[in-house]
Parts: C-alpha cells; structure tokens; sequence
C-alpha cells in the first residue's frame, strides 16, 4: 500500500525517527442511501459504509502527551493527558480529544500518551461523515492499543456522545454506527430508537452509487438542523393529546399519524412531521423491494425521499435540487435525492454503469451551469466498517 508508506515516512517527520511500535487503523466515509431526518426521530436510516475514509497512523509515547497531527490541516498540538477540555484554537484536534474525554467518563484512562497522524479522504463538512470518520477510528485505535474490548456498537455510541457533549453538535447515532459496524457490498438498516439493526446486502447488479458533492459552503445547517429538531419535538407534544406516552415521531405508524395529524396545531410543523413518518415508511419498503433486488422500485422511493426533503422537510435548497434536477434527465438512472442533512452537501445517485460517464459530464455541466459551483462525483463501492491495517502498518 503505498500510501502507507508515504504516511509512514511522515509520521517519522512529524513525531521523531523512531516509528517503533507504528500501528495502522482505518475508518470509513458513509452514505445514507435513504431515511433522512429520521434517525433523532427514532425512526429507520439506511446507511452504507465506504471504500474511503480516515486512516490513522498511531503510536505510543513515553510521556502522557497527546500529540495530533493531519495530512489534511496544517500544523500539530500537543496536549498533556490530564488536561483534556475542548479549546477552540485546537480546532479539529477537539474531535479525536473528544473521544479520549469520553473514554475517560466510561472509566478508562489511558495508560500512556500517543502521537497520531490522520489522513482523510472524504471531503470535510459534505455529509459523508468525515467526523464520525475520526471520532470511530480514534475509538477503536486506542481500545485496541489498551487492551479493552472493541465493540463497535459501543463504540459508536461513545463517539456521539462525544460529539453531542464535546464538540457540541446534536447529531443522531446514524453516522457513527455507520461507520463503525459498516459491511462491504451491505447497506445497514438501523431501528435508531432500538439500536437494532440488519446488514441487507445491496445487490446493485448493473447499477452504481454515483455521490455528487455540491460543494457548496454550509451556512445556516446548524441552526436549521436545531430548529428542525425542535419542530418535531413539537409534533410529539401536540400529538401526547392522542398518545401520551410518545416519546418520538418515529414511534408512530404512518396510519396512526394519518388518523391523528390534525392535532398537530402548526401547519409547518405537521409538514416536517408527515415527513418524517413517510419517511420511516419508505425505508421500510425499500428493504423490501431490495430483497426481490427490484432496483427500479428502489430509485423510485430514492426519489420521493428527495421530493418530500424538498417540499415537506424544506431542507434541500437550490444546489441540491438542481443537481437531482440534472441526474433524473439522464437516461440509466434508477433514483437522485440528497443525503446527509441537507442545505448543501451531496447527492446519491443509481446509476446504470454504462451512463456513468455520461452522468457524470451532464450533471456536472448542467450544475454549473444553474450554480455557478464546480461539483465533485464519486462513483462508490460500499466498504467494510472500522478496524485495523495488520500486517500493513
Ligand atoms: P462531516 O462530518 O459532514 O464531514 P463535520 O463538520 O461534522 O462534517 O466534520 C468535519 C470536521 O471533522 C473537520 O472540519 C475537522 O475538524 C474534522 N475532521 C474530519 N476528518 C479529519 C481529518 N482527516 N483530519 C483532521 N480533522 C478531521
Ligand atoms: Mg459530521
């Protein structure tokens, strides 16, 4: 693996000669093939693993110093084990410090400092996870290197939480359990209320997941995401007139939401809320008209996810929209919608092998054409989830 190689050699600058006791870790990407907004909802995501990610090179120390370096940020911190906060100015050091803090509230102190050298492939801020990308791989690295149990579904737990309590950004467990329990050729159909979960394999034949990066800069998402959030926390309120006991919208069927909607008061509040139960609905239908591998019925609820984030979840907006816009033109694709939160970010698409090319010079012109934005296009494969490079490093 050259890559390696090459990382290996600038571990050695970044840290000192000596790159005894070197071990390799890596992480992937993800992409949520369908079911948005529905995991803090408690509700059905269908998320895949990728072939690229976050690889972390890491080694012990003979201090108890951290020390963080990135192939894709300048600069490195060195930081004292005992003095683990959240500091602005260490910017995204926060994120692997954040999972050393965690460690420590669950009892496990890390015997001796490490130096780590990350190198990221997946784009940052796009929605394909790069910080569950090195929150998991940070996790399983250094369980691995203490001699504690690697359970990947703990893992992704701690990593939210270290996300939602360190870093400060409420996201669902979606990302992280991706990431970590990920399969190649399977996508993962995660009850995110439950924690249960199937690794469906994702028999694409002919056709190939084409994820188109906007590129456009996210601006408001954090506080649309808050805010969507909070309207669905309403939409439960307003529906304990019926079900008092409702903790989450994706408790409910979509026949108990249609029976009941009209207790939800705001009629921008039932919107997001007929999103979010529609949506839950299609995962469900989408494992199953997989498991008869109808791909074409699969692209068809691909797309009325897209169309209910646009128009009941107002969350695409216009790069999006014109991006899917442009790939449901182009003949061989099954299904285009958004992934990931939304306002910016990628698309996926399904498309057939023998128009990937062709896709990708019509979306791409036709995105730029309506954005002024250069897009990016990533044909994938779906990969397997955390773990470490034996052998390799
Ligand atoms: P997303 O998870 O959608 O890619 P986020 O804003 O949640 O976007 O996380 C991106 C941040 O995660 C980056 O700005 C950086 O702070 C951190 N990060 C991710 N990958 C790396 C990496 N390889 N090296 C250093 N920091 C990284
Ligand atoms: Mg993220």
């Amino acid at each position: 693996m050259a890559q390696l190689t090459e990382l290996k050699k600038r571990f050695a600058e970044q840290f000192g000669g000596d790159a005894s006791g070197l071990s390799a870790f890596q992480a992937p990407g993800r992409v949520n093939l369908i079911g948005e907004h529905t995991d803090y909802n408690g509700g059905a995501v269908f998320p895949a693993a990728l072939t690229f990610g976050t690889t972390l090179l890491i080694a012990p120390r003979d201090d108890r110093k951290l020390g963080f370096a990135s192939t894709n940020f300048p600069g490195t911190s060195e930081i004292p084990l005992d003095e683990i906060a959240f500091r602005e100015e260490d910017d995204w050091a926060n994120y692997p410090k954040g999972i050393v803090w965690e460690l420590k509230q669950r009892g496990i102190e890390l015997s001796r400092g490490y130096n780590f050298l990350y190198h990221g492939e997946i784009p940052n801020g796009s929605g394909l996870s790069s910080s569950a990308s090195i929150e998991v791989v940070t996790a399983y690295a250094l369980l691995t290197l203490e001699g504690k149990p690697t359970d990947t579904v703990q893992i992704a737990l701690w990593s939210q939480h270290a996300e939602n309590e360190f870093i400060g950004v409420k996201c669902g467990i979606m990302d992280q359990f991706a990431v970590a329990n990920g399969r190649k050729d399977h996508a993962i159909h995660l009850d995110c209320d439950t924690l249960k979960y199937e690794l469906v394999p994702f028999r694409s034949g002919d056709y190939k997941l084409v994820i188109g990066n906007t590129n456009k800069r996210r601006g408001l998402v954090d506080s649309k995401y808050n805010e969507r959030r909070a309207q669905c926390e309403q939409a439960v309120r307003d529906l304990r007139a019926a079900f008092p006991e409702l903790t989450l919208l994706g408790q409910l069927t979509l026949q108990q939401f249609e029976d009941n909607a009209h207790l939800i008061a705001d009629e921008t509040v039932r919107r997001r809320a007929r999103h979010v139960v529609e949506e839950i609905d299609r995962v469900g239908r989408s494992i199953e008209v997989l498991n008869k591998d109808d791909l074409a019925a699969f692209g068809q609820l691909m797309n009325a996810s897209h169309d209910s984030l646009r128009d009941l979840y107002e969350v695409t907006g216009a790069e999006l929209d014109a991006m899917v816009d442009a790939a449901r033109t182009v003949p061989g694709v099954l299904g285009s919608r958004m992934t990931g939160a939304g306002f910016g970010g990628c698309t996926v698409s399904l498309v057939h092998k023998d128009s990937v090319e062709r896709f990708i010079s019509e979306v791409g012109d036709k995105y730029e054409a309506a954005t002024d934005l250069k897009p990016a296009f990533y044909v994938c494969d779906i990969g397997d989830g955390v773990g470490e490079l034996k052998g390799e490093a």
